[in-house]
């Protein structure tokens, strides 16, 4: 018979990990089904905003959560992907991975986001050969190159800074007629000697041979190439909640949460970047996360 655990955590992000930690102090009989530990918390660069760290990478920082989350007992299942959420009778949740399926009287969803994809040719034929989604896990493969940063929001300019000190030449294409990303990122943007922003400007096409050896973008009316060996597109996130049908979203894909991280199914609660909650900052999917699982905690009790 398939065991049925009190409480199914979908994610080990910051808010998925934040989860563990209380339901771990809580006694939860629980487990947690990830597909990697740290989230994208791992790949940001420089972490300024959480407090207590005036200063900290994002490898370290998730390095720190990692920490944090064995110095339980938890049953964690890494590197499973989950493929269907379903509610099933008698208030069980059935979760399937792509290895296995697990049951449980309640589900946090903090599974978060993933990149968006560009969508132009060349760019799924030249993925890992060049094209890639991560400057913290990728950019040092880079060394002395000339690159391509795609997008003018933080994640696009938190990419074009690593690769400052890392490339020959940072390009910065931007669709938009101005950088959106925070004023700050802005300005050390601005003042680095070896970027060239061009706004304005689409990306048409990546080409190469067996690697990117160019770009061809839309710009004032005109069709430019310019040659890089690396591309790293950087144009938004879209939530990882396909796999909950029969939750209700946003029209971004966002699941929906009250308050108190409550879906609209009983018993199944969401926290993080996969949720509508604004903001999507690393503190704040870890508060979220705490207050899904003393939801969760909640709501088991008056089951009981
Ligand atoms: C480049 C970059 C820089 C950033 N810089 C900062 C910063 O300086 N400060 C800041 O506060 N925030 C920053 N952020 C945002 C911050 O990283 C996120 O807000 C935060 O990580 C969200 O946490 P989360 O746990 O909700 O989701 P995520 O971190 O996205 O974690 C989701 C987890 O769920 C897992 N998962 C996804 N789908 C499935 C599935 N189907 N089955 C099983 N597991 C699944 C993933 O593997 C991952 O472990 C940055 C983000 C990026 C991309």
């Amino acid at each position: 018979m398939t065991k049925i655990y009190d409480l199914i955590i979908i994610g080990a992000g910051p808010a998925g990990i934040t989860a563990a930690v209380y339901a771990a102090r809580k006694r939860m009989d629980f487990c947690v089904i990830s597909k990697d530990i740290g989230g994208q918390a791992a790949w940001s660069g420089n972490v300024e905003n959480y407090t207590g760290y005036q200063f900290v990478t994002g490898p370290e920082l998730a390095a720190k959560f990692e920490e944090h989350l064995r110095r339980y007992q938890i049953d964690l299942k890494e590197e499973q992907e989950v493929v269907s959420l379903k509610r099933r009778d008698k208030g069980v949740m059935a979760v399937r991975t792509d290895k296995a399926q697990y049951e449980a009287r309640s589900v946090i969803i903090a599974s978060g986001k993933r990149s968006k994809e560009l969508g132009v040719p060349g760019e799924k034929e030249f993925k890992n050969r060049g094209v890639t989604y991560c400057a913290t896990c990728d950019g040092p493969l880079f060394g002395g190159k000339d690159v391509a940063i795609v997008g003018g929001g933080n994640s696009a300019l938190d990419a074009a800074l690593q690769m400052t000190r890392i490339a020959r030449r940072v390009y910065l294409i931007n669709s938009f007629p101005q950088i959106t990303g925070d004023a700050v990122m802005r300005d050390k943007i601005m003042a680095a000697p070896n970027v060239i922003v061009m706004n304005d400007a689409r990306v048409l096409a990546i080409t190469g041979d067996s690697f990117v050896n160019g770009l061809a973008i839309g710009h004032g009316g005109q069709e430019n190439k310019i040659e890089v060996q690396g591309v790293f597109i950087e144009i938004g996130l879209v939530p990882n909640s396909g796999f909950a049908e029969e939750i209700v979203a946003n029209d971004f894909g966002e699941v929906k949460v009250d308050c108190k991280n409550r879906t609209n199914i009983p018993g199944i609660f969401a926290a993080g970047d996969v949720t509508n909650v604004p903001e999507k900052q690393i503190i704040i999917a870890a508060g979220e996360g705490a207050k899904a699982c003393l939801s969760a905690f909640r709501y088991l009790a008056q089951q009981k």
